[in-house]
């Protein structure tokens, strides 16, 4: 079946399709800048580069582009749209009302809309791009598959804050979680991987890239994660700072006399890597300053370092003992100095890596030292295959 796999931003538009027969991609493409100026396509498909500029106001217009490459006679690799038998949509914030993926119908669009002030910045967009295909592709099923949908399973202990219980029943407010779809693919796939049940196992998959989270998967279900109410809490980020003291705010609000809203713009844009290193948001760019002698690029890597070893711990705390560590996204899957810097001196917990196996970059990987009881593989995370195959079990049947 072929499943078309979209992600929409406020002025722009990713999309896959993807076979899920084969698992293969069968093209890839980006359309940035929509309803500015200089509104570019950009489409791959076998390694055939294809792109252009042209203006397009808005998700709709945008929409019809896409399905215009994909179906281009030269460079396209659809006959006809009616080949693509769903659309699979990431939406980032279900709230507590999505527990899973589901088939898109007025009644999932409301309960969308009602997150939003849970998800200002990413569900309208999101919705967007749901309207826009809904528009262009009348017949087609449409589904909407969550970031925060897999952590629904965390136990009141682990999704609530310490203050008081009104703001959870009339504000929601409460740690949901997200890249719950990346948690999911690569914690089955990491069990698959190792030939084990993962109704038996404790998981703690590390996803390192612009954005990290860090989640505790004991037998197949969220038992925790790094994020929060919002992405912005957890381990150090390309531009956000994770973790700290909420007193901060006030703190640099009175000495500086800027409002919250500029400080929280601070703390998801300014900070992170970008803010501690003053060098960058990329960790590539942050190993070649430390490197180099940088000192706070230096320190960036360090803060980074040792927040994921303590989530490590204390996931493992809280599962009784870990059974497998799984690294994903950019940086969990590329680099190797951090992977071997993060599990050193983890033998305490019974996990250790080899050196010479963890010279891997991009590719499934069982990184473990020989005597290591504790497993600890490279995953690379495929959102794109898991939104693609949730979209198809919800299909197959109608
Ligand atoms: P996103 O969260 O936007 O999907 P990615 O998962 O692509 O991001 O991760 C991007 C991060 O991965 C960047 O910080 C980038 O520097 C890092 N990265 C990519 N390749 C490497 C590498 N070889 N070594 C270290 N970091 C890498």
């Amino acid at each position: 079946m072929k499943v078309l796999v979209v992600n929409a931003g406020s002025s722009s538009l990713k999309y896959q399709l993807i076979d899920t027969d084969t698992k293969n991609t069968l093209a890839k493409g980006l359309i940035e800048r929509i309803g500015i100026d200089g509104t570019k396509l950009k489409q791959e498909v076998n390694g055939d580069k294809y792109e252009f500029e042209h203006p397009m106001k808005d998700h709709v217009v945008a929409s019809q582009f896409m399905l215009d490459a994909l179906t281009d006679e030269n460079h396209g690799v659809l006959s006809n749209m009616d080949e693509i038998a769903a659309v699979g949509h990431r939406v980032v914030h279900g709230g507590e009302k999505f527990t899973q993926s589901v088939i898109i119908d007025d009644e999932v669009i409301e309960a969308i809309k009602e997150n939003i002030p849970l998800g200002p910045l990413h569900n309208p967009a999101n919705l967007m791009g749901i309207m826009a295909c809904q528009e262009v592709m009348p017949n087609t099923p449409m589904v909407a598959v969550f970031d925060t949908a897999f952590h629904q399973t965390m136990p009141p202990k682990a999704f609530l804050y310490g203050v008081p219980m009104d703001y959870y029943e009339r504000l929601h407010v409460r740690r949901y979680g997200f890249h719950g779809t990346s948690h999911r693919y690569v914690s089955a796939r990491a069990a698959e991987f190792l030939g084990k049940d993962i109704n038996n196992l404790r998981i703690i998959t590390c996803h390192l890239g612009n954005g990290s989270s860090i989640a505790a998967i004991h037998n197949g279900k969220s038992v925790d994660t790094s994020m929060g109410l919002t992405p912005l809490e957890g381990v150090l980020m390309g531009t956000r700072c994770g973790s700290l003291d909420p007193a901060v705010v006030q703190y640099i609000m009175n000495n500086d006399g800027i409002s919250v809203d500029e400080v929280l713009e601070i703390f998801n844009k300014k900070s992170g890597l970008l803010g501690v290193s003053g060098v960058s948001s990329d960790m590539r760019d942050i190993d070649a300053a430390a490197e180099s002698g940088n000192e706070n690029a230096l320190v960036a890597q360090q803060i980074l370092d040792m927040g994921i070893k303590k989530y490590i711990g204390s996931y493992a705390a809280v599962m009784g003992g870990v059974d497998v560590i799984v690294f994903t996204a950019g940086i969990g899957e590329n680099s190797i100095e951090l992977r071997e810097r993060v599990m050193e001196g983890m033998s305490f917990l019974g996990a250790a890596i080899d050196k010479e196996k963890n010279k891997v970059r991009g590719k499934e990987a069982d990184i473990s030292a020989d005597d290591s009881k504790v497993k600890v593989v490279v995953i690379p995370t495929n959102e794109e295959l898991a939104i693609a195959r949730d979209a198809f079990e919800l299909v197959k049947n109608l």
